[in-house]
């Protein structure tokens, strides 16, 4: 057998493996012997050293040698076996809920046993609930490891002896046969960064040498567990990387316009661009320009005027003769690209198309029909848009809005309508929530990213203020002072829970208090629950200033643009995420006044939470706030399930491991230059071989 077959050997090649086994360790993802090898132990036990009675602290786990003083058992409520030991140091309480009449015998007075266990607090001192235990002849045979224990993550059925076991074959088999696992990590990067090698490393955990602490091991400096997560997230960007360079092989419409139809394009708006937006600008059109197909993020604080600049791109495709579709996480959000597309195409002869999961019958056949035979040219819509029935003529750029909101796969949906033959259309992505750069890397990497990191002029940052909800009063005469003068407020009403029912509940609720005490005040209230025909017409109904204060729930967090409304009331932003705050926030702030945001907080607040709100206070950079974010929440949280739900790693834990990302570009690079054939062979160890390509 060849050495790299070694591993690739199923786990029945290993003594003490049954059919039962088998399935239980396919349970876990264990089929062959590498898989084995690659199966970390959860966490360690120390039986290298024998604890006395007076030392032991409850909660950690102890070895401990002493003679039984009593055995008996309790019949008082349940059955118990209870064992009164002593080392001479103090006393200690064993107690069995399952036991035998030979477990019992064998515990008589003056046996010297060893136990194993977790120290609780009892009634009567401390105690050891179902401690594994051994009766020894003297006190040195109390000595069961000189090394730490690993102790393996299970599935039901399996037990650690057997698992442990198993993993000791395999590794002697791997040790026997060092090139049946070849290091991945060229010697260069291993320096570098000071890794030890993967044999090394894996045997370390496996098998840690006497003399290693228990913390050691479990925590991020350990250097085996950091080699690996290591070589895990360059295995990850490697793959983005690759599929990027798939990505080369499919053919793209060129998209480009004359300079007239630019000059119309600009002419036509009510500003001028920001030289940022000029600058995305001309990224876009030079990806466009190319037959091979764009895949760009567009990052862009809220209010930073993204829509405009993917307008232009759609003015692109469509000078070009090809479709655009707009997809937006929110009806309310596509409405407003609506208007905006109205408007700013006004000159041009082109069919907009509305379409979204409200649009039914007749309406809506005609609406797919002009999408199918090409007589549209821009189609705006949400998640409706990648349904079956929607069939493209010619589409030639995908403009996805608010992309965190989706998921890669809709993404992708919608773009494998533009797929012809070897085709596929341009992709734009758009999003206010800032990633930082480690995080994008790792999620991003096949992505090309321009940022528009400029507000439009005049523009006045919002003064933002924490404020106890026992200062409720101040703030609804602050609302009654406000809307005196002529303009507008929100309310934003939150809740923790992703229930969309409560949210909406205490948003009613809010509003029928606030009109109790504000009867001259025009409210309106909006949330999720409502049907979007008549969410519209309270959006309508405020942007017209026929409404004077807009009670609503996070739903409004990508919506509309109201110049006049610069005063927001967020309640309970504790809950919130930074970034979600700031997004909030930026409904506010559009027009040329002072607006203010109050976050009313239910006190008392936590440090943490009072850290966060401060960071809002003191900046209005979303860049910043997302790393602030980072830092205090860590990437899963700030991430959200739906995102890290991408990326599913073996070893590496984002939380844990944050800071070798910025080792890992430089490595990779390392690879990409001077080992490239090590790229598919780690890739196929940490992703397996069939992910990402079938994404593309
Ligand atoms: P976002 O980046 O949050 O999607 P929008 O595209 O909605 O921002 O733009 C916010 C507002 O700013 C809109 O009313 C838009 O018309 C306006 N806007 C965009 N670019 C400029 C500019 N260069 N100068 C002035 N106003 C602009
Ligand atoms: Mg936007």
């Amino acid at each position: 057998m060849d050495s790299q077959a070694i591993l690739n050997q199923a786990v029945t090649s290993l003594n003490g493996i049954g059919r039962q086994a088998v399935g239980r360790l396919e349970k876990l993802d264990i089929r062959q012997l590498r898989d084995l090898i690659f199966h970390l132990p959860l966490r360690y036990e120390d039986r290298t050293r024998v604890q006395t009675i007076n030392e032991l602290i409850p909660g950690n786990i102890a070895l401990i040698c002493a003679r039984v003083v009593s055995t008996s058992i309790l019949n008082r409520g349940r059955r118990t076996l209870i064992c009164q030991i002593s080392d001479e140091t103090g006393y200690l309480s064993l107690r069995f809920f399952h036991f035998s009449a030979t477990q019992h015998n064998s515990l008589s007075s003056g046996t010297l046993i060893s136990c194993f266990g977790e120290i609780k607090e009892g009634y009567s001192g401390y105690e050891m609930i179902h401690p594994e235990y051994k009766v020894i002849q003297q006190i040195n045979d109390c000595i069961t490891s000189d090394a730490l224990t690993a102790i393996y993550p299970l599935t039901e059925g399996l037990r650690q002896t057997s698992i442990r076991k198993a993993v000791q074959q395999a590794l002697a088999l791997y040790n026997n046969n060092p090139d049946s696992l070849p290091d991945l990590l060229p010697a260069a990067v291993l320096t570098k960064f000071q890794y030890p090698s993967l044999n090394t490393a894996l045997n370390t955990l496996h098998t840690p040498a006497p003399g290693i602490s228990v913390y050691a091991l479990q925590n991020s400096p350990n250097p085996a567990l950091k080699r690996l997560a290591f070589e895990e997230f360059i295995a990850h960007q490697l793959s983005q990387l690759q599929s990027k360079l798939f990505d080369k092989h499919w053919q793209a419409p060129v998209l480009k316009c004359s300079q007239k139809q630019t000059q119309q394009f600009l002419i036509n708006l009510s500003f001028s661009l920001t030289r940022a937006q000029q600058r995305v600008i001309k990224e876009i059109a030079a990806d466009c320009a190319n037959n091979s197909p764009m895949l760009r993020l567009i990052q862009g604080d809220v209010g930073s005027g993204k829509t405009v600049v993917s307008a232009y791109a759609a003015l692109l495709a469509l000078s070009s003769q090809y479709q655009v579709a707009i997809m937006a996480p929110t009806e309310l959000l596509a409405e407003q690209h609506l208007r905006n597309f109205n408007l700013w195409f006004k000159e041009f002869d082109t069919k907009i198309i509305f379409l979204t999961g409200q649009l039914k019958g007749k309406k809506r056949q005609q609406a797919l029909a002009a999408i199918a035979d090409g007589n549209a040219g821009i189609i705006i819509g949400t998640h409706a848009l990648f349904q079956d029935a929607v069939t493209f003529a010619r589409l030639g750029l995908v403009i996805i809005d608010e992309q965190h909101r989706f998921g890669v796969n809709q993404r992708m949906a919608l773009r494998d309508k533009g797929q012809h033959k070897n085709t596929k259309p341009h992709q734009l992505i758009m999003t206010a929530t800032p990633i930082p750069r480690t995080l994008a890397m790792l999620n991003y990497a096949d992505l090309d990213i321009s940022i528009i990191d400029e507000l439009p002029p005049g523009r006045i940052p919002v003064v933002t203020r924490a404020i106890s909800s026992e200062r409720r009063a101040e703030v609804v005469a602050k609302i009654s002072n406000w809307v005196q003068q002529g303009k507008q407020v929100y309310w934003v009403c939150t809740l923790i829970e992703e229930s969309e029912v409560l949210q909406c509940e205490a948003a009613e609720k809010t509003a029928s208090m606030l009109a109790e005490i504000l009867p001259d005040v025009r409210i309106g209230l909006v949330h999720g629950r409502l049907k979007s025909a008549d969410k519209d017409l309270v959006m309508q109904a405020f942007k017209q200033h026929q409404l004077d204060l807009l009670v609503a729930t996070t739903v409004i967090e990508v919506g509309v643009d109201v110049p006049n409304a610069g005063l927001m009331i967020i309640e309970n932003p504790e809950r919130l995420g930074l970034s979600q705050l700031h997004q909030l926030r930026g409904r506010v702030g559009r027009g040329s006044d002072n607006s203010f945001c109050l976050l009313m907080y239910q006190s008392p607040l936590s440090r943490t939470a009072g850290q966060r709100l401060n960071i809002l206070r003191e900046t209005s950079d979303g860049f910043i706030i997302a790393e602030k974010d980072l830092e205090l929440r860590g990437p899963g949280e700030m991430m959200g399930t739906r995102q890290t739900g991408q990326m599913q790693f073996k070893i590496a834990n984002l939380e844990r491991d944050t800071e070798l990302l910025d080792q890992v570009s430089e490595a990779v690079h390392i690879i990409q230059q001077d080992y490239p054939e090590n790229i598919p062979l780690l890739i196929e160890r940490w992703l397996g071989t069939t992910t990402k390509y079938a994404e593309v």
